[in-house]
């Protein structure tokens, strides 16, 4: 027995979510038919909208519904530093912490050869572009450390350093709260090169 047709849509809108397969996507196309007309309303909306209203920052490539972003546009914030990461999620993720209160730019995504994605292909050149500002005396890398995000981080590094700006890269190493001996060898080894003095 076929389900009618706007369920059968309603699933596969599901289904092209990340980490919904069909069964959980059957469950929430049937929630969504119990739900009240406007909360559906509201829900739809909010889907156009995020997708219409939002943009990238021409600075910085965060993810925006003014351009240039907050960020960007708060000149109370230190114009000296900026922090490279690979996604918007981790500028949010920085913003939680509230300690830093420099600019941030946005690459969306890390070079990786073997995907076939170079420096051209994310968001370096303009990266480049935007240190040849002087007010800029450093660069703080915050790629993950993954293959790629390590690649893409020695990759800035060995073109910007020669400018003989500051370049650091965040320490990586043990999740507070962790076990030494549950660590694999790429952590121990990342916590052992971010030491510091004591
Ligand atoms: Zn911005």
């Amino acid at each position: 027995m076929q389900y009618p047709q706007p369920i059968s849509k309603l699933i596969e809108g599901f289904m092209k979510l990340p980490g919904i397969g069909p069964k959980t996507a059957g469950r929430l196309a049937f929630f969504v038919l119990d739900m009240k007309e406007d909360d559906v309303l509201d829900f739809a909306k909010a889907l156009v909208h995020a997708k219409r209203d939002l943009t990238y920052c021409s600075n910085c490539h965060f993810i925006t519904d003014t351009d240039p972003c907050r960020i960007c546009e708060d000149k109370q914030r230190d114009q000296s530093i900026i922090c490279v990461v690979q996604d918007s999620k981790d500028v949010i993720a920085m913003e939680k912490m509230r300690e830093y209160s420099g600019q941030y730019h946005v690459l969306h995504g890390a070079i990786s050869p073997m995907d076939g994605i170079g420096p051209e292909d994310i968001k370096v050149p303009e990266l480049i572009k935007r240190l040849q500002n002087d007010e800029v005396k450093e660069v703080i890398i915050a790629t993950n450390p993954t293959i790629e995000g390590e690649a893409t981080a020695m990759y800035i590094s060995r073109l910007v350093k020669p400018s003989g700006m500051r370049v650091t890269r965040i320490a990586h190493g043990l999740p507070v709260g962790g076990d030494l001996e549950y660590a694999d060898e790429v952590t121990l080894s990342k916590a052992i090169e971010g030491r510091r003095e004591l």
